[in-house]
């Protein structure tokens, strides 16, 4: 359904192209220390309505990736990762890319909820269930959960939504134990991030993970699951300023709330519903995302960017 209009991904030394998404770039490393690793690089695009903006955000790809990296470090004592190096990476990308283990991947978005809102609150207002879950009745966008929820996602081609899954389909995909292990994982490590955002006055919403495994032989124990992909980032989570939670309504969040809210202004002259993508932004609103996503990163990490 939708137009994701990526531009090619840049050549880089040592190299080679494997696969865009609507934010990264995604290579394999074919000299040096790190043959046959990938390397992950953040672009500054950002999307919104499924659509990739043809405006960037200065510094995005670099802040995502410190909020990244910084995560993956706070939650080392819960599970392993698969960074191996931010700094051997080419200088055409260096501060916004990322050299990873080649992993096999789950094909299971896990994402946790503590709160009711987006794909979660639709499901809920249509069924009472959110994959699967039944909560309990009254709830409205934006509410606390009664306990967080492992709320699965198969993973859509570029272009199409992540479709919500049942527990069960995950078993039917990767096998009941390491459904398990996924969900275990999957909330342990939400419950962790949960309150080191809360202590600095941030809500974190949901979030999305994936995992994958050293391919050859494993033991099946939880152990062998490694942490992937990009943690904790305003593009995989949602984050909300714990003072102005208010549920009943859409909350204002760390990320493309200020895009967003541009796009379906009068101001920007952009009909939602034409199947185009949103215009050129203003500067002026480029300025207050690349400052929404500074604050972000100075209130969770606590350092300067
Ligand atoms: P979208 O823009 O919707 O996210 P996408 O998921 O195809 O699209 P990216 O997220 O940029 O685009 O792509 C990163 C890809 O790399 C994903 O398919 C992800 O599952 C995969 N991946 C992440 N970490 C690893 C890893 N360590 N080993 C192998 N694949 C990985
Ligand atoms: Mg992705």
């Amino acid at each position: 359904m939708t137009l994701a209009n990526i531009p090619p991904a840049p050549e880089l030394p040592g190299a080679r192209h494997l696969h865009s998404g609507k934010v990264r770039d995604l290579y394999e490393v074919t000299e040096g220390p790190h043959v046959g690793k990938l390397l992950m690089v953040a672009s500054d695009r950002l999307s919104i309505f499924d659509f990739v903006l043809a405006t960037t955000i200065p510094d995005k790809g670099e802040i995502l990736t410190r909020m990244s990296l910084w995560w993956f470090e706070q939650l080392l004592p819960l599970v392993p990762n698969h960074v191996i190096s931010a700094s051997d990476v080419p200088e055409a990308v260096r501060g916004r890319a990322v050299i990873c283990e080649r992993l096999d991947m789950f094909a299971v978005e896990c994402v946790a909820r503590g709160y009711l809102t987006g794909s979660g609150l639709l499901d809920y207002r249509a069924t009472g269930e959110v994959c699967g879950i039944a909560l309990p009745e009254g709830l409205d966008d934006g509410s606390r959960l009664p306990e967080a929820i492992f709320t699965p996602a198969t993973k859509a081609d570029l272009g199409d939504h992540d479709e919500n899954v049942s527990f069960d389909a995950v078993e039917a995909t990767v096998g009941a134990e390491r459904a398990e292990q996924l969900r275990e994982i999957t909330l342990d490590v939400y419950a962790r991030a949960e309150q080191i955002a809360r202590e600095q006055g941030i809500l974190l919403a949901d979030t999305k993970f994936e995992f994958g495994l050293v391919p050859g032989p494993a033991s099946g124990g939880r152990g062998d699951v490694i942490l992937a992909d990009e943690v904790l980032t305003p593009d995989s989570s949602r984050y909300w300023p714990a003072d102005d939670w208010q549920p009943g309504r859409a909350q204002p969040s760390y990320d493309k709330q200020i895009v967003r809210n541009w796009a379906l202004s009068a101001e920007s002259g952009w009909d939602s519903a034409s199947g185009e993508a949103p215009p050129a932004l203003p500067p002026e609103v480029v300025e207050r995302t690349r400052s929404r996503y500074i604050e972000a990163y100075e209130r969770l990490t606590g350092e300067r960017f």
